[in-house]
């Protein structure tokens, strides 16, 4: 493609609407354009990274054996409601109404479409296993879109659905596809994780996500050096300490925290080590436990809350449902930075480690006032103990080896519905016994756009974007600097322009009437594996300069050399 021809806008400054790397980027090389909160144009040099992702997902997705299709992104209230997803999906779920008045939404997924598929068209245990897939947009009408295609509304998936008539098939199927998994992270130049995860609202009991690693991830992964233990943080189980806990040695006193609001502003004020206090959250219960009924976790000062872990305690609330300052202010007489579990009439959950802790510090339900030297059994009674925190560095795995964490972004999940909709929608075959048998369901998800932003976010510098070369919109960036004003370089750029893409590779050709700086900057922010520059001083001695955008290094190759040092230089 010769830049000339395309209308491309490119721009120094940060956007000031972008926080992450990715979006800023693809902002600024005009990869995408906003059109509304979590909506994006693919601009062509986007869509053409876009379609290199989705071509291996899907080159990866039939050598998997599975099948595409097309289903509609418009699907019917009436099979949500089979399933019991119309009610409980939520505001996430984008409805609408025909001109008959009759109810649809845009698909977030297509578990209830692909279901009554099935159930139409499979109907012994000879036809199975099947495994249909499609590469289509969904709808998802995100609370908060952000970091622009990492969390937007209407965003690329491709989404597989296989049918089984036992475990044992599906169990196959499932392994298949984390290795299908593994393989296109891997062809496409990625440095990702895959851990053990919740199910979230799709259900199901097993279920594995593909992270892409990168510090701005919006995942917390725990995982061993050794392997032994992978797990998204949201799942991942925190061993109680070991041992008795110490035994009591202060006496409980009262002490003045003014304006204190958090634990590190407690913990100035008093001079005590965070893991020497607790802080206490209000939630609200399960509405069996009556009417306005509220919970009081605690949790050690340096720990933070595991909502999924907590929402799965009996009694309480499921989703978590912080209590409103409010709430907490007339339940407790304090504001939430003072509240504390001594005294307090309700309900009260320790996480192992608070439970642990000897003479520590917590509020006294007092506005401005902390206790100290605090035991429990002593000063307020045992409480009720749970595993409420989230794991961090350093804790032990089930294995008993030491738990690392690194941030990752969903760019995969992969689950086993089990018979989940099957069940529900009435999707059965005759078994080998000519008996009627529900179907076992998997299902596997990847966010075909969302790896776009994902490599950028893992692959970039402060110049712009460095392309894994298997997703970069073209391999080389031929500059012809200059070649308004001189036909030496026109016609050698043009030259190796031909040649270059006869022998195989993508030619981004930058013959613009542009400034040299310009070029530069736009090759580097645009992110093309291998820059290939010709201007008139190399030219006078018969060589062009190479550069490579990852290593930065450079060199003058003659003519006649650069394809074969570009193939050099490529991963092998
Ligand atoms: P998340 O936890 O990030 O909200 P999810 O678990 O709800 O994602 P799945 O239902 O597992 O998502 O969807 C399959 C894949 O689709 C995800 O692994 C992710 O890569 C992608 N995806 C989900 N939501 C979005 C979104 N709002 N924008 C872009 N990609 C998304
Ligand atoms: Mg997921």
């Amino acid at each position: 493609m010769r830049l000339s021809k395309l209308p491309l806008t490119t721009f120094k400054e940060v956007p000031a609407e972008a926080e992450v790397a990715s979006h800023q980027l693809m902002l600024r090389a005009g990869l995408i354009r906003r059109l509304a909160s979590g909506l994006f144009t693919w601009m062509p040099l986007g869509l053409r990274v876009l379609r290199k992702v989705e071509t291996v997902v899907r080159e990866e997705m039939d050598r998997a054996g599975a099948h595409e299709l097309a289903m509609p992104a418009v699907q019917p209230a009436e099979l949500w409601q089979e399933s019991g997803r119309w009610d409980v999906y939520g505001p996430l779920l984008l409805r609408m109404r025909d001109r008959h008045e009759r109810e649809f939404c845009f698909g977030p997924t297509h578990e209830e479409v692909i279901t009554d598929i099935a159930r139409r068209e499979l109907k012994s245990y000879k036809q199975l296993p099947v495994n249909y897939y499609q590469i289509q947009t969904k709808f998802r009408d995100e609370i908060r879109p952000r970091f622009g295609l990492m969390r937007a509304r209407e965003f690329l998936m491709k989404d597989a659905y296989s049918f089984h008539i036992d475990q044992e098939s599906l169990q196959q199927t499932y392994d298949l596809m984390a290795d299908t998994y593994c393989n296109i992270f891997d062809r496409l130049g990625l440095s990702y994780k895959s851990v053990d995860a919740d199910s979230g609202e799709i259900g199901g009991a097993q279920s594995r996500e593909f992270h892409v690693l990168a510090d701005s991830g919006e995942d917390a992964l725990a995982y061993t050096d050794n392997e032994d233990f992978a797990m998204n943080v949201e799942l991942a189980p925190a061993a109680a300490p070991a041992g008795e806990r110490p035994a009591p040695h202060a006496s409980m006193a009262k002490v003045a925290t003014p304006d204190a609001r958090t634990i590190d502003q407690v913990c100035q004020q008093l001079a005590v080590d965070p893991r020497q206090t607790v802080k206490t959250l209000l939630v609200e219960a399960a509405t069996d436990a009556g009417d306005d009924a509220l919970v009081a976790l605690v949790l050690r000062g340096d720990h933070s809350l595991n909502p999924i872990k907590a929402a799965g305690v009996p009694g309480v609330a499921t989703p978590l449902s912080l209590a409103s300052s409010e709430r907490i202010a007339a339940v407790m007489g304090a504001q939430p930075g003072s509240i504390g579990p001594v005294g307090s009439n309700i309900r009260v959950i320790a996480d192992y480690s608070a439970a642990h802790c000897a003479d520590f510090v917590c509020g006294a339900n007092e506005d401005g006032q902390h206790l100290t030297g605090v035991n429990w059994g002593r000063d307020l009674p045992e409480p009720e103990v749970a595993d409420l925190r989230n794991v961090v560095a350093g804790d032990m795995s089930p294995g008993g080896n030491p738990i690392a964490i690194a941030r990752g972004i969903e760019v995969g999940h992969i689950f086993q519905l089990g018979d989940k909709y099957s069940t529900s929608m009435d999707a059965a075959v005759l078994d080998s016994n000519g008996r009627k048998t529900a179907m076992l369901m998997g299902c596997y998800g990847i966010g075909v756009s969302r790896i776009v932003a994902a490599a950028i976010e893992q692959n970039h510098d402060e110049k712009g974007i460095i392309w894994p070369e298997p997703m970069a919109p073209f391999d080389i960036a031929l500059l012809a600097l200059n070649g308004r004003k001189s036909e030496e370089v026109r016609s050698s750029a043009d030259k190796l322009y031909e040649t270059l893409q006869a022998a195989g590779y993508a030619v981004l050709c930058d013959d613009r009437d542009a400034r040299p700086g310009v070029m530069f900057a736009d090759a580097d922010l645009l992110g093309i594996p291998h820059q290939v520059v010709v201007g008139d001083r190399g030219l006078a001695n018969g060589v062009v300069e190479y550069r490579n955008r990852r290593s930065g290094d450079t060199a003058e190759v003659n003519i006649a050399d650069i394809g074969a040092h570009i193939a050099a230089q490529q991963a092998p």
